[in-house]
């Protein structure tokens, strides 16, 4: 789309009425066509550029992501990809597919928006001006702004670090903007002034002028918030329901703020950053649990429970915090619980079964060994038994575990064993070398089924 810049002034068409702010949809005639390679052509087929008369969609720019919609001829349909707005020449550029379609100039189309995300995004960009001004209402001074984006789904605005700007400060913002904002349903007011009194009144600054344009529009919730803005916006800050606060991050440099007003986002977004710790963090302490460990989680799972209601960025902090507490804790626990199990196992004398003359297997069961507690015994036993090779295989509640281990001097492929018989007859995953391998299979009856193929062999 870069490459427009360069001749739109040579095109000499006028520039593309935009409706948006008045309709959703509208017939618009073809004026330009552009080609992949940005080439002006008479006729399209496939992946390409639009120029029409006039466009209901709202063009990238002011931080609003472009509208979505969609362009019907004759009965075909296809999506419009993203438009762009030439903001010197005032051309909305459409990027557009039309598959096996063919358009010419002059052809007329229709055009029409998808209203469910321009409503989600006119919403999230009216949050963002009341979110913007209350912070600063609330921080007390000017802070300068460094950028803000939005679409659909959520908005970020961008502040130069400042320490007034803290996480609880925008707790207070955003509560003050759901109980005493958002309901007293403020219209909004959209004015058109000239960039002279724009300039006058404060609304623009002299070096953010305008080019092209010599009206500026203003948008205001009165009483709130009033800063030119060509965006789309709520009628009412009723529409805007509720706003969540989802993500602060402070460098050296800027402080990032998200939010949503869309409850759906926020619920997701929630959901993974809160709920899906949660279940990692209970994951663990059963882990923990069916291993021994003596440990009262109550009051953990408790916290948990309630943080997972309270939708905000200290929040997850704290479920995070919680999350590293307890990986801590029961990995500890793990691994001075291994070391011991290791210990034993490797003073312990196993019952075992001589198979074909061929295999020494040992069969475990009820404890879960890993096959990193059953390695030390199986080489133990191998460096004995230079004619067998050992099979050690442990069977617990939530699977089963095999090392196969042989005498270096003994010439028999163990790759080959597992990869052509074991793991194509059971679930059995893992790898190893010619003379070691290691398994783990979801099923604890594997075990039966390894034993028969030892009978086999
Ligand atoms: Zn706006």
């Amino acid at each position: 789309m870069e490459n427009f810049k360069h001749y739109s002034k040579l095109l000499n068409i006028r520039k593309t009425r935009f409706v948006g702010h008045e309709v959703s949809e509208i017939d618009a005639t073809i004026l330009k066509i552009f080609n992949e390679n940005n080439e002006e052509v008479n006729s399209l087929m496939g992946k390409g550029f639009i120029i029409f008369d006039q466009t209901p969609f709202y063009a990238m720019g002011g931080g609003q992501d472009s509208d979505k919609g969609f362009l019907i001829f004759n009965e075909i349909k296809f999506d419009l990809e993203e438009v762009r707005k030439d903001l010197i020449y005032g051309f909305y550029i459409h990027q557009i597919n039309t598959n096996n379609c063919e358009l010419k100039v002059g052809d007329q189309l229709h055009l029409k928006i998808d209203q469910k995300y321009r409503d989600c995004s006119s919403i999230n960009h009216s949050a963002m001006h009341i979110t913007w001004q209350t912070t600063l209402n609330e921080v007390g001074h000017y802070v300068e702004e460094l950028g803000s984006k939005l679409n659909n789904e959520k908005y970020q605005i961008q502040f130069v670090v400042d320490e007034t700007i803290t996480e609880e400060l925008i707790l207070t913002v955003v509560d003050k903007i759901n109980k005493q904002i958002i309901p007293q349903d403020i219209k909004v007011n959209i004015f058109q002034v000239t960039q002279q009194e724009a300039i006058e009144k404060n609304y623009l600054l002299e070096f953010t002028k305008l080019v092209g344009d010599e009206m500026v529009r203003m948008v205001e919730f009165p009483g709130i918030v009033i800063e030119p803005c060509s965006g789309t916006h709520a009628k009412r800050t009723k529409e805007l329901g509720n706003i969540w606060f989802l993500i602060y991050d402070k460098n050296s440099k800027r402080i990032l703020l998200e939010l949503t007003a869309n409850e759906q986002y926020a619920a997701k977004f929630f959901n993974e950053k809160l709920v899906d710790r949660f279940s990692e963090i209970k994951a663990f302490i059963k882990k923990g649990l069916s291993y021994g460990i003596n440990y009262d989680f109550l009051k953990i799972l408790t916290r948990c429970e309630h943080l997972i209601k309270i939708w905000n960025p200290l929040s997850i902090k704290e479920i995070n915090l919680i999350y590293n507490d307890v990986t801590m804790l029961v990995n500890k626990f793990l691994k001075e619980r291994e070391a011991e199990m290791t210990k034993n196992l490797a003073s312990e004398v196993l019952p075992f079964e001589i198979i074909n003359n061929k295999f020494k297997l040992f069969s475990l069961s009820g404890e879960m060994y890993s096959n990193k507690i059953l390695l030390p015994k199986v080489t133990q036993e191998a460096s004995v038994e230079k004619n067998l090779v050992i099979v050690i295989t442990n069977k617990h509640q939530n699977g089963a575990n095999a090392i196969i281990i042989r005498n270096k001097e003994l010439n028999i492929d163990l790759k080959e064993l597992s990869t052509n018989i074991i793991m194509p007859k059971t679930t059995f995953r893992g790898g190893g070398t010619s003379s070691m391998i290691q398994l783990t299979s979801q099923s604890p009856e594997d075990i039966e089924t390894i034993k028969e193929i030892l009978l086999s062999e």
